[in-house]
């Protein structure tokens, strides 16, 4: 390769000038999009395995760009969460989605959470107490019909601030998750030190269960310790009858997945879900 380094040197500048081009650009729509209202949220129904009413939402966001159509957030996040966009984003997120839930328990739809995802970057470069405190205060929803979700990955890396961090936030009556729960390598004495309510078993897991031994045994040890130190089990993921069954022979306590819907917008996810159109 050296031989055509001439060649190589031009082809590799130019390759990089687009890429950091590209991210510029990337990230000034994105930024665009955040004042022009082009963000929305998606909400996926959350179910009571004990006794199959919908008890929750898990709000998602997509980006509605004007000519490339809904961008899913896999292909913007991590960009948010390098620009540092993603604290403007996240507090955006955090007030529509209180505002949402309230809005939804006002008009009698039986509601009793609304969970919404948390980046790593806002647990540890911004004061996320306030501004959780700031999106009740201006929604006017209860503490405790709040969720937050954050990766068993940004918890593992982070050390006693984002414990403490979480901590405060749980003083306040929100409810934290650990979401792609099994994907890290978490131990039981760790768990027991976090300060959270719930686990979300990684859809991976989930996939499999009903025919992969090995996941159907992870599954298992999952449920029985999570629920020895007192946590809901929550499955994400769940695509069929059977792996609804499955897990709820398990004794998990809540399941997620597009066999009982896919993220829509709320207009809809009120329609499908309202109480008073079941005939
Ligand atoms: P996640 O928190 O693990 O969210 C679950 C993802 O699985 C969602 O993808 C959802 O649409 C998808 N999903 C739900 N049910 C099923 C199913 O039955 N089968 C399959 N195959 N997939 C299912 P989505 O909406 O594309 O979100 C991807 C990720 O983007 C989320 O993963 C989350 O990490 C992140 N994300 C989404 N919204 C936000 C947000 O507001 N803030 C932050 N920081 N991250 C977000
Ligand atoms: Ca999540
Ligand atoms: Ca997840
Ligand atoms: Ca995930």
């Amino acid at each position: 390769a050296k031989g055509h380094g001439r060649d190589n040197f031009q082809f590799y500048t130019q390759e990089l000038t687009n890429t950091a081009f590209e991210r510029i650009l990337l990230e000034t729509s994105l930024r665009r999009a955040l004042d022009e209202e082009d963000l929305v949220l998606h909400y996926q129904p959350q179910i009571s395995l004990i006794d199959g009413r919908i008890i929750g939402a898990e709000a998602l966001i997509r980006w509605n760009h004007p000519d490339m159509g809904l961008i899913p957030p896999n292909r913007f996040i991590p960009l948010a969460e390098e620009s540092g966009l993603i604290l403007p984003i996240g507090n955006w997120v955090l007030e529509a989605a209180c505002e949402q839930a309230r809005y939804w328990q006002d008009i009698g739809l039986p509601l009793e959470k609304i969970a919404v995802n948390i980046s790593g970057v806002q647990v540890l470069r911004s004061n996320i107490l306030e501004a959780v405190k700031r999106a009740l205060n201006y929604s006017r929803l209860d503490a405790q019909s709040l969720e937050l979700e954050i990766t068993e990955s940004t918890l593992m890396h982070e050390g006693g601030q984002t414990i403490a961090s979480l901590e405060s936030l749980r003083t306040i009556g929100v409810e934290l998750a650990i979401d792609d729960f099994g994907t890290g390598y978490s131990s039981l004495s760790y768990l027991k030190r976090l300060p959270i309510d719930r686990l979300k078993i990684d859809r991976a897991f989930i996939h499999e269960a009903a025919v992969d031994n090995n996941d159907a045994a992870i599954i298992r040890a999952i449920i029985a310790m999570g629920h020895s130190l007192q946590l809901k089990i929550v499955a994400e993921g769940v695509e069929t009858e059977q792996q609804s069954r499955f897990l709820q022979e398990l004794g998990c306590d809540v399941a997620q997945g597009y066999y009982y819907g896919r993220p829509v917008p709320a207009d809809e996810f009120a329609r499908l879900f309202s109480p008073s159109t079941d005939d």
